[in-house]
């Protein structure tokens, strides 16, 4: 299962022809938020998510959202939320140095938000991590441990141990399960490792846009290393138990 595919640039008609070529079957997840979101689509009320959904509904998928900024839940009603099989998010919007969402992949990002001091950038990003994690009624986290450039290619000496363990056990605690990210190759070995210790439960996406997605190459090799069994894997609760549903926010 792939549980990270975005409609963009085709249908769900086509989509659904590569889940059957492939043998996968896959979680559509349109980005849901506010309008100040700036996607291709973004869902933004009761009567958006309630189209999308109909568009959905019948064809052999799971029905997904991917969330974002923090405060996306207060643009739907609880009950239009529940009808979602689950809701994904990640970290890689964040909050600049004029309180506003950055996008951390912007070639700006430095402009705007600070991170003159490397590591203490880090450890805010690991609070961001915890924040979205407490406060956020979401199931999966996805692309998890993805680095902004500035910080990229020293992932060894950013995500210490000790800052992964508290995100992991922060989700563990949460019921929040970990993407294992195709797209991104994330996270690495080191970081799954103590994620698994700690008992997470893992989801695999490949955040792909047409023609891309149920592409897992990445994710499946992490799988059979770890060697993940069906108890670790990520299924989307039952009715009643979602996210949604079990969370306060
Ligand atoms: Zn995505």
């Amino acid at each position: 299962m792939d549980f990270h595919v975005h409609l963009d640039n085709s249908t769900i008609d086509k989509v659904l022809e590569l889940s059957r070529e492939r043998g996968i079957k896959f979680g559509i997840v349109e980005h849901a938020g506010t309008k100040e979101n700036q996607y291709p689509v973004v869902l933004s009320n009761e009567s958006e998510l309630d189209g999308y959904l109909k568009m959905l509904d019948g064809k052999p998928v799971f029905k997904g959202v991917q969330a974002e900024w923090t405060d996306w839940m207060r643009c739907f009603s609880p009950r239009m939320l529940a009808r979602l099989d689950y809701v994904l998010t990640d970290a890689m919007t964040f909050p600049g140095k004029d309180g506003k969402r950055v996008r951390l992949w912007d070639k700006d990002v430095e402009q705007r938000v600070d991170m003159a001091d490397k590591q203490k950038w880090m450890d805010r990003y690991v609070e961001w991590h915890l924040d979205i994690l407490r406060k956020q009624p979401i199931d999966i986290l996805a692309n998890t441990s993805w680095l902004p450039a500035p910080l990229a290619n020293d992932y060894e000496t950013f995500w210490t141990a000790g800052r992964v363990k508290k995100v992991v056990e922060t989700a563990v605690a949460n019921k929040v399960a970990l993407e294992i990210s195709s797209s991104f190759k994330l996270p690495r070995l080191s970081f799954l490792k103590i994620a698994k210790a700690a008992g997470a439960k893992f989801s695999l996406g490949s955040n792909g846009r047409y023609p891309n997605m149920g592409k897992l190459d990445y994710a499946l090799e992490m799988a059979a290393t770890l060697k993940l069994m069906c108890a670790d894997m990520f299924t989307p609760a039952p009715d009643g138990q979602k996210a949604v549903q079990r969370r306060k926010y």
